[in-house]
């Protein structure tokens, strides 16, 4: 099977940013589409950066074993299809998910070959500049998602591959070499 990448850390973290970039850099990498029940943000695409479901078609997918993990997370249910996983590995394509911190640990025990790698950001501080500067969540969902933050940090030493998002550019070359050192077995 084909190297499965997970991509883990709080919310704000860069997450999103570092792996458009990794995509870049290492072509062959295909991002699987997670579903969701958080409604799209301006400018999200169904099936491009989400599976959009309700809660009633998420909860029968769960029931029907269709999720390699899922979790909630502020509210919402997030979820990797293992349809999702499975049509990118056959072609022998290796795969990033980018899930949250029990996603993370439903893998490790699922898919114990996958490498996980956990972002963190410089401070705390700086996460809350992030989630801000981006725009796109209401004040109370920046705060929960910095609640669930403190807990998801105090868990980056389950991950033996940290990377610091201080500066971008150091970042994404310390993740593609992460994952370089990796794609070959
Ligand atoms: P995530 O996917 O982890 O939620 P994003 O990729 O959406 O995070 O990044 C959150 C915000 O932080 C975005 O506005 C992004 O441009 C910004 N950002 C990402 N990396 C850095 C960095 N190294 N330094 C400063 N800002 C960053
Ligand atoms: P957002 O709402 O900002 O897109 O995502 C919120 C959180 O859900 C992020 O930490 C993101 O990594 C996580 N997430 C996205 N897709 C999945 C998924 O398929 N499974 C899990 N467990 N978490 C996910």
């Amino acid at each position: 099977m084909a190297r499965v990448y997970v991509i883990t850390g709080p919310s704000g973290v860069g997450k999103g940013t570092l792996i458009k970039l990794l995509l870049e850099r290492i072509p062959e990498l295909e991002l699987s589409v997670s579903a969701t029940t958080r409604p799209p943000r301006p400018g999200e695409q169904d099936g491009k950066s989400y599976h959009f479901l309700t809660p009633q078609q998420f909860a029968r997918a769960a029931a029907a074993g269709d999720f390699v993990e899922h979790a909630e997370y502020s509210g919402r249910r997030y979820g990797t299809l293992r349809s999702e996983l499975e049509k990118r590995t056959a072609d022998g394509h290796p795969v990033v998910l980018e899930i949250e911190l029990q996603g993370a640990r439903q893998v490790a025990a699922a898919l114990p070959d996958a490498i996980r790698i956990f972002i963190a950001p410089p401070s705390l501080e700086a996460l809350r500049t992030r989630l801000i500067g981006r725009g796109t969540d209401p004040p109370e969902q920046i705060e929960r998602r910095l609640a669930v933050a403190e807990q998801e940090l105090a868990a980056a030493g389950e991950f033996s591959r940290v990377v610091v998002n201080d500066d971008l550019d150091r970042a994404i070359d310390e993740l593609e070499a992460c994952v370089r050192a990796t794609l070959d077995g």
